[in-house]
């Protein structure tokens, strides 16, 4: 064994020899079972008891440990086979509660440590070893495999593969940066690494992550048959030529450089972990494997500190709370899942919504006014099979089971015994009632009424219905099959089961949910819809689209402003915007320059003409030539990047304050996790109240006062200003 032992480990070893811990009764369940078979291989079965998942924690490396111990003083074992018992998950990677409570002391490098060294002593087993993995296995969960002579795996739509550090705010640090790079050659392994990328089993294949892919139901047999057949030839793979030149100084220095601008360019250095992995990944390669995988836990105790990392470990977490949220018990019965819903509505959400539920297993009755409709929305929904397809989401034949789960009808049909029905028809309240009324009628007793406004009032649209115990709001983002966030909206009258059965529901296909108050723009749309008002105020004044747009994308924003109006549509911002500015006349008022534009024909991406043009398929947009035509002010003119920003980002800190403030969720963690998953709000910060909690709120609510000696919108809220004068956060810590 060429590393040091922690403390942990040499305690292992001297207190527990390998007979020992064979013979020794189990105090704990165990988390890995050991079984060797009649030729003598060892196969080791991750199956952590009560839980869907296997983790890394401290106990489940120091049972690793012990299994090695037993196999290298059993001369007789001639191979290593890793496995898992778990349905959809091989290993998911280090257990993140753990890692993050013991960010701040020396138990971060204990933790570090110590999967670096068991992993070491798998990789320098006398023995050939593989990994026979089937559902996800990622960070940690793969670097125990890369530790491994031989990779192969299940072609499962559930089994996904790679090394998402980066995105959590840290680097692969149990020899992920160290291993990929000498396996797959460094602009693989950067692409992987600096991406945080996590590839599907056939794409893995393809980048080198695994060597062969087999059926789930022959994964052990053929790794015991690699062992006996290939025996220590496993390890002994050739490099490629290719890989080779990749380790080449100069070859290393000329990626490097040409990566850090794209990464620069990408990230604007607000991503500390991205830079440091490609410090550490190709400063690595020319060193020795001790010296890199000191490189690896330095890196990684370093940016286990920052801010970013922080914050983008508690989205991880307010994910998992989503997935887990609410009033649902847990003991609710398997029967209560939804079966089948009718999306009323082909359009682009409608579309979007009934591909996304088929996908997930679910029949689907799609309604439209006629054929045609109805043609143009199931072109769509092909459309996004067939780009899952080609992702290797899912196999043709999965696609075409879910093209089949679809029913496409231009007429009612009986909807008694549908689940959920969700109204996806254009935004006018008349309609959206009398839609409601007939579709109360023709539903069960049990149905959900559901729909997808945007801004809508759901408790005037139940008043259409005999029952309003039963309508809801289930509001999907767009794309669908991309946004994972869906606000579930109470009215006034939907019943707490119905809510907890909404929220089921969106977690039963995979979406992630937020539970908001029937209000004008919910919680998303509402924070979302001043920034973008400001940014059409401050253009109009005078300041350049590409001042608006380029502060905020410095901030950490996906998208500037003014190129969201694009994305979103001309039409469509100008309507919602208009619809919340008659709701809070106080403070917002909708641009003139979006009608002009409408009246100009300038709808945004939508027909090519905007803020910015966007004819060329494949380039980025470029501001329209013509847009200044629109200015009709120039008190913004001179106004700086910082200035542009901090007007932008007070009103939207603001409104988050008011949300909070007025019930629309209940806790910061809701108005934040909304605003990062809704709108992609810079996620290494924290959310819009993190923000504020960070800046500092005294400080924000005087700079918003100096704002509203002039202008009146800029008046701090009262939370706000209470937090400000008693000295308090957001957030206890
Ligand atoms: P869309 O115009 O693309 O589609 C609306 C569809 O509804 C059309 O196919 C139309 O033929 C159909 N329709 C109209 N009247 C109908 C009726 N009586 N019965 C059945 N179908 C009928 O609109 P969209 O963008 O998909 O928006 C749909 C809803 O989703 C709206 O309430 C909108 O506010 C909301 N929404 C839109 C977005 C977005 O980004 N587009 C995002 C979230 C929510």
């Amino acid at each position: 064994m060429t590393t040091t032992q922690t403390p942990d480990l040499k305690m292992a070893a001297e207190t527990a020899p390998a007979e020992a811990v064979n013979t020794m009764p189990m105090e704990t369940p165990e988390l890995i079972r050991r079984l060797v078979t009649d030729e003598n291989i060892c196969v080791l079965t991750f199956d952590r008891p009560d839980s869907a998942a296997n983790i890394f924690d401290k106990a489940a490396l120091m049972e690793l440990s012990d299994h090695i111990n037993y196999v290298m003083c059993n001369s007789n074992i001639k191979g290593l086979v890793l496995t898992s018992a778990k349905k959809s998950i091989f290993i998911a990677g280090a257990d993140l509660t753990q890692l993050s409570k013991a960010r701040t002391s020396d138990e971060l490098r204990d933790m570090i440590e110590l999967g670096q060294v068991v992993f070491s002593r798998l990789a320098t087993l006398n023995i050939p070893t593989v990994a026979a993995i089937h559902g996800a296995c990622v960070g940690g969960g793969y670097e125990v495999t890369l530790a491994c002579d031989y990779r192969i795996a299940s072609p499962d739509k559930v089994t996904k593969i790679g090394l998402p550090e980066t995105q959590l705010g840290i680097i692969p640090a149990w020899g992920g940066s160290t291993r990929l790079p000498r396996l797959i050659g460094l602009p693989k392994a950067l692409d992987v690494i600096l991406g945080g990328k996590t590839l599907a089993a056939k794409p893995a294949l393809k980048c080198g992550l695994v060597d062969d892919l087999v059926p789930r139901e022959y994964l052990v047999e053929k790794a015991c048959q690699l062992i006996l057949k290939r025996g220590m030839k496993l390890r002994a793979r050739k490099t490629k030529l290719a890989h080779k030149l990749t380790t080449l100084g100069p070859v290393v220095n000329m990626i490097t450089k040409k990566v850090s601008k794209q990464v620069f360019a990408k990230t604007r250095g607000h991503y500390p972990a991205i830079p440091k992995a490609l410090e550490v990944v190709t400063q690595g390669l020319s060193k020795s494997l001790d010296d890199s995988l000191a490189l690896e836990r330095d890196a990684i105790l370093e940016l286990g500190t920052t801010e970013a990392c922080k914050n983008l470990i508690r989205i991880f977490f307010l994910q998992e709370r989503a997935k887990k949220l609410t009033g649902v018990p847990a003991d609710t019965a398997p029967e209560a899942k939804v079966k089948r819903v009718t999306v009323v509505g082909a359009g682009v959400m409608g579309g979007g919504i009934a591909q996304w539920s088929s996908a997930r297993g679910l029949g689907v009755i799609l309604r439209d006014i006629n054929h045609e409709a109805l043609a143009k929305g199931l072109a769509g929904i092909a459309k996004v099979y067939d780009q899952a397809v080609k992702r290797h989401a899912m196999t043709k034949l999965e696609a075409r089971d879910g093209m089949d789960r679809i029913s496409a009808s231009p007429v009612d049909v009986p909807l008694h015994s549908v689940d959920v029905i969700i109204e996806a028809a254009v935004e006018k309240m008349d309609l959206k009632k009398k839609l409601f009324a007939h579709l109360d009628s023709l539903a069960g007793r049990e149905t959900i009424l559901a729909s997808n406004t945007s801004a809508l009032s759901i408790t005037e649209i139940a008043t259409a219905t005999q029952h309003p115990e039963r309508v809801i709001g289930i509001h999907f983002f767009n794309p669908v099959h991309r946004m994972q966030l869906v606000e579930v909206v109470v009215g006034k009258q939907t019943s707490p089961e119905v809510v907890r059965r909404s929220v089921k529901f969106v977690q039963q296909i995979g979406k992630l949910p937020v539970v908001v108050k029937d209000a004008p723009g919910f919680l998303v749309n509402r924070i979302l819809m001043p920034y973008l008002i400001e940014a059409g105020h401050l253009f109009e004044n005078g300041a350049r689209v590409e001042d608006v747009d380029e502060c905020m994308l410095e901030f950490g924003m996906p998208m500037g402003p003014l190129r969201l109006i694009d994305e979103v549509g001309v039409d469509v911002s100008h309507h919602v915007a208009s619809d919340l500015a008659s709701k809070f006349r106080d403070r917002m008022h909708c641009p003139e320059v979006l009608s002009k534009m409408m009246a100009d024909e300038l709808f945004g991406k939508k027909n090519g003409k905007g803020f910015y043009l966007h004819n060329k398929k494949g380039k980025e947009p470029t501001v329209n030539p013509r847009i200044d035509k629109y200015t009709s002010g120039t008190a913004c003119a001179k106004l700086t990047r910082e200035e542009l920003r901090t007007r932008m980002v007070l009103l939207m800190i603001n409104e988050a304050a008011r949300c909070l403030e007025g019930g629309i969720v209940e806790e910061a963690a809701d108005v934040d996790f909304g605003m990062i998953m809704g709108t992609g709000f810079a996620p290494f910060l924290g959310g819009p109240l993190r923000f504020a909690d960070s800046v500092g709120i005294p400080h924000i609510v005087d700079e918003m006062k100096r704002l509203a000696d002039e202008e009146l919108r800029f008046t701090p809220c009262n939370l706000l200003q209470t937090l400000a004068g008693t000295g308090q956060k957001f957030y206890k810590s």
